[in-house]
């Protein structure tokens, strides 16, 4: 039956666990999602990107680690990935700089850590994911879809 359920969460013990349900998550992508990461430094977003890495089938070779000094890394997998990191961005001329809008294909995978830096930058639908530590290994991942639901949302909270 069709909720109106918009968060999913759960509680995570390891970042393999935290990888796993990226990499989950990863697999149901079918490309022009925005995915929001937002979360204190260590909360697990760059190890949420490497598990999507894998569900998204970017070869392992691609090792993915944050792009803190360049802001943004591209990659190809089963579909195209963009991973940026916004820790420090400057302005939004830098958003601009680094071409933001060209991200926004609706065909590319779009994977922002400090989503919190793109207020007023983030399209009309994106999924926020959001990372709180709880202890040295644990972790609460919430999920929300923000606008339109994407298709896969109810197989994803029925999982
Ligand atoms: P961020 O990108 O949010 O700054 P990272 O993914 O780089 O965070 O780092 C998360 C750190 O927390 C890693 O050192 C990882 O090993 C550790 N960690 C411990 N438990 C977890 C967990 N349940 N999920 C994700 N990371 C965890
Ligand atoms: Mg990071």
């Amino acid at each position: 039956m069709e909720t109106k359920q918009t968060t999913w969460s759960i509680s995570t013990h390891s970042p393999q666990e935290t990888a796993a349900v990226a990499e989950a998550l990863g697999r149901l992508l079918r490309g022009g999602e925005v995915l929001a990461l937002i979360g204190d430094l260590g909360a697990g977003k760059t190890c949420f990107v490497q598990g999507l890495a894998v569900g998204l089938e970017i070869p392992e070779e691609a090792y993915v680690r944050s792009p803190t000094f360049s802001l943004i890394e591209q990659y190809e997998g089963r579909l195209p990935v963009y991973h940026l990191d916004l820790y420090r961005l400057s302005d939004a001329d830098e958003l601009e700089a680094i071409g933001w809008r060209d991200c926004l294909d609706g065909a590319s995978v779009v994977a922002v850590e400090w989503a919190d830096q793109l207020q007023g930058y983030l399209p009309s639908d994106y999924i926020a994911i959001r990372l709180r530590s709880k202890g040295p290994e644990e972790r609460e991942i919430q999920i929300s879809v923000c606008g339109k639901p994407p298709s896969w949302w109810q197989t994803w909270i029925e999982r």
